[in-house]
């Protein structure tokens, strides 16, 4: 199928290639043998990748399981995946958003608890059945908190909460 150039109408030139993936914040995401398409004579170049939504997901998911600790771009990618403004984050995480600010800079390392906390509410996946991640921001971080009432009741065969 031929392409025509946006800007200057003339053919482009269509290849396979490997893509370095900057536009997601990431400095090191390559796309394996995306469609590339480049104007012979003004240099335009559109790279038109398909099932986004899903790609972007695949990179939240690789960095969900490295071993290595978060760096600031990754923190920052899997933050915006989520649609959080760094204030909501920050609240999330149980920091002020200065604090998110310096992680994503890479001017302060990210807490081994808030690591794991962000990956496991990217792995978990958005909205969470029956809890919302909106609820982290109510956890009470003073120094002696009540012990939490439970109350549960089989219905429909599992245990809910009877509250
Ligand atoms: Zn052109």
């Amino acid at each position: 199928m031929m392409k025509r150039c946006k800007e200057c109408s003339s053919e482009m030139v269509i290849s396979r290639e490997a893509y370095r993936y900057n536009e997601s914040g990431l400095p090191n995401v390559v796309l394996k043998d995306v469609e590339i398409r480049r104007c012979p004579n003004c240099g335009t170049q559109e790279v038109p990748l398909p099932r986004v939504a899903e790609l972007h997901r695949a990179i939240a998911v690789v960095l969900v399981h490295k071993s290595a600790r978060l760096l600031g771009p990754e923190v920052r990618y899997l933050r915006k995946y989520m649609g959080w403004s760094g204030v909501d984050f920050a609240s999330r995480m149980g920091v002020n958003p200065e604090t998110v600010s310096r992680w994503e800079n890479d001017k302060e390392v990210i807490s081994s608890q808030s690591d794991r906390l962000l990956r496991l509410i990217v792995a978990r996946g958005w909205p969470v059945e029956d809890y919302s991640v909106d609820d982290l921001t109510k956890i009470d971080d003073r120094k002696d908190p009540p012990p939490v009432e439970v109350e549960l009741r089989v219905r429909d065969r599992r245990w809910q909460s009877a509250a």
